[in-house]
């Protein structure tokens, strides 16, 4: 990739078939899919890659078991199609980079045998609906399989479980490849640029967006024949600014997240809660050894800066502690994340839980900005191929065809499943850092490796007894545009989420190599870090996990 100082060279006053305004996984689909149909594409996006709510999901590849649920008991066809087309596009997810995604058991406690037979009739019809693209059947586990399974359970009142296998994934990795993969193809990315407005032609039909670049605080324009709106949860803001007046689509759900020492759940199997006080369901799940645990489902207004907060971890951890043998404590959390989730609004539902996880390509006819609105992680793909025969349809032309079904990710050429083992036995380095290199770089970890080897000081592990390495950073800065200890340990190597203390540790080496890498100043290093810490202990406040300085 570009650095990013060479990518604003390129892009600044350049004249693009499309702008894609939006950097996570909507708007890095449709600047891959339209690059890929041969448009000269562009893509903007205000924060990081992936620093909204494509870095803070559940890590599901899924068509998702509670909205099929409500399918069947709403007789809801449209829900039922949503859950079908997911469940397709989750092999191609999948297919498409292996390295950064996989498959597990979620096995759901069942305390009745009433639940067990409702449960078991559910996700049988989960497969039956997957198909040929089913990934293992669901199945009855018996009482003393689940506790084997799943030894930090509560035996109480337990009947077994009922299992069935979906997809996982990582967001925040799996955004980047797609950048990655996009700019590979010949297009043109930047991170910390936000698009404040657009510039219309006679007809009315925008011809160019006014961009800041909020690490130099410049203004530039791009010029572009056609602008994707793939902001998610701000989709109203950019149709507000090509179209004033235009009337809101957008709801906006909250959703967070709490991470756990996997040996609270030890093992390699997720537990699904099938049922919260507010009807919903939660998630267990192993993650790079600890354990994730949510969602929320709640009404927001806007979408800047969220945060977990004290009540949300209570929340959760009452629900986790009925399953388990020994309550957890709020201590016991070591991070968390907080996301929005954005629907559209298609029809009058009262609850942001009953709103449809579909997507709607919508075209304003006046200005001819087209928005993706709605959709999910795991559909990001068909949302993509839908947005791009739109805008090849406005552009004009006839819509070619897609190729994105079957286009392997950066980082998945060559990659095998024990890819690992040979990056151990080439490199010399201890099997944690290969794991950890291969699941996040896949086949490119040798590039990784090689700037280890050239500097021996990066060969050292960013935190002592932890997989990642000082080379990491380095990486990160020259070929994937990171230009903050945020961007570094929170999407590129994910030690954030691993840890808030893990990543406080690693802080003050991670701003040294960017300090080299980047040519900051004594005092902008200093301020750097001071950010950064300030950050991570307000996260800290929040969640209740430290006492607040105030
Ligand atoms: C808690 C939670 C859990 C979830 N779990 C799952 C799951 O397990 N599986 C699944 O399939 N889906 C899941 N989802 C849904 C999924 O995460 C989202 O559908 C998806 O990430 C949305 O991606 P997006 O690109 O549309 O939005 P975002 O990731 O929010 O990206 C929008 C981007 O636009 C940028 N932007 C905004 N304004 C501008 C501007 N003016 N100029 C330039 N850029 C701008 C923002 O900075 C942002 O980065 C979950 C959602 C939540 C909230």
């Amino acid at each position: 990739m570009k650095t990013r100082a060479g990518a604003l060279q390129s892009i600044e006053g350049s004249s693009f078939d499309v702008c894609v305004i939006g950097g996570g996984a909507t708007g890095s689909g449709c600047a891959l899919d339209a690059q890929l149909r041969g448009l000269k594409t562009v893509q903007l996006e205000a924060g990081d890659f992936a620093s909204a709510t494509s870095g803070a999901s559940t890590k599901m590849v899924h068509g998702g078991v509670r909205y099929l649920e409500q399918a069947v008991r709403g007789f809801d066809l449209a829900q039922l199609e949503v859950v079908n087309r997911a469940l397709a596009e989750r092999v191609r997810m999948l297919r498409n980079a292996p390295f950064l995604t996989g498959t597990m058991e979620f096995l759901t406690p069942c305390l009745h045998w009433f639940d067990a037979v409702y449960l078991e009739i559910g996700l049988k019809l989960y497969d039956w609906i997957a198909g040929r693209a089913g990934l293992a059947p669901s199945h009855f586990v018996s009482r003393t399989e689940t506790l084997r399974r799943m030894p930090g359970l509560n035996p109480g009142h337990l009947v077994g479980a009922v299992a069935y296998t979906d997809g996982q994934f990582d967001d925040a990795r799996y955004n980047m490849a797609l950048v990655k993969t996009f700019t590979e193809a010949g297009g043109e990315a930047l991170n910390y640029a936000r698009v404040t407005g657009f510039e219309k032609g006679a007809d009315g039909k925008l011809r160019s967006a006014r961009v800041e670049d909020s690490i130099s605080r410049r203004q530039f324009v791009v010029h572009a024949r056609a602008f994707i709106n793939a902001t998610g949860p701000w989709a109203d803001t950019v149709r507000e600014m090509a179209a004033p007046g235009i009337p809101r689509r957008m709801r906006l759900s909250k959703g967070v997240h709490i991470v756990l020492p996997l040996e609270i759940l030890p093992g390699s199997d997720a537990m699904l809660i099938p049922k919260t006080e507010d009807g919903r369901v939660l998630f267990a799940i192993p993650w790079k050894g600890r354990l994730l645990v949510g969602t929320t489902d709640d009404e927001i207004a806007v979408a800047d800066e969220l945060y977990l907060t004290k009540e949300e971890v209570e929340y959760l951890l009452r629900h986790l502690n009925r399953y388990l043998a020994s309550p957890v404590a709020r201590e016991q959390v070591v991070s968390g994340s907080a996301g929005a989730r954005a629907l559209v609004s298609a029809r009058d539902a009262k609850d942001t839980q009953k709103l449809v996880r579909d997507h709607e390509v919508e075209l304003n006819p006046a200005s001819g900005l087209l928005s993706i609105l709605g959709g999910k992680w795991t559909t990001y793909r068909a949302m993509a191929e839908d947005t791009v025969h739109a805008a090849q349809k406005y552009l004009g032309g006839a819509a070619t065809g897609c190729v994105t079904a079957d286009h392997p990710l950066a980082g998945s050429e060559g990659y095998t499943p024990d890819y690992w083992k040979q990056l151990m036995q080439a490199s010399g380095i201890a099997e944690r850092t290969a794991r950890h290199l291969a699941g996040k770089f896949g086949a490119r970890a040798s590039d990784v490796v090689t700037i280890a080897k050239r500097q021996p000081e990066l060969s050292a592990p960013l935190v002592e007894g932890l997989g990642p390495l000082r080379a990491e950073v380095v990486f990160a800065a020259r070929e994937e545009m990171a230009v903050s200890i945020e961007d570094v340990l929170a999407r590129r190597i994910g030690l954030e989420l691993y840890g808030w203390n893990e990543a406080l540790q690693a802080a003050p080496v991670v701003a040294d190599v960017l300090a080299r890498e980047l040519g900051w100043s004594e005092s902008a290093r200093r301020e750097a870090l001071d950010q950064y810490v300030g950050r991570v202990r307000w996260l800290m406040e929040r969640a209740g996990l430290v006492a607040s300085q105030n």
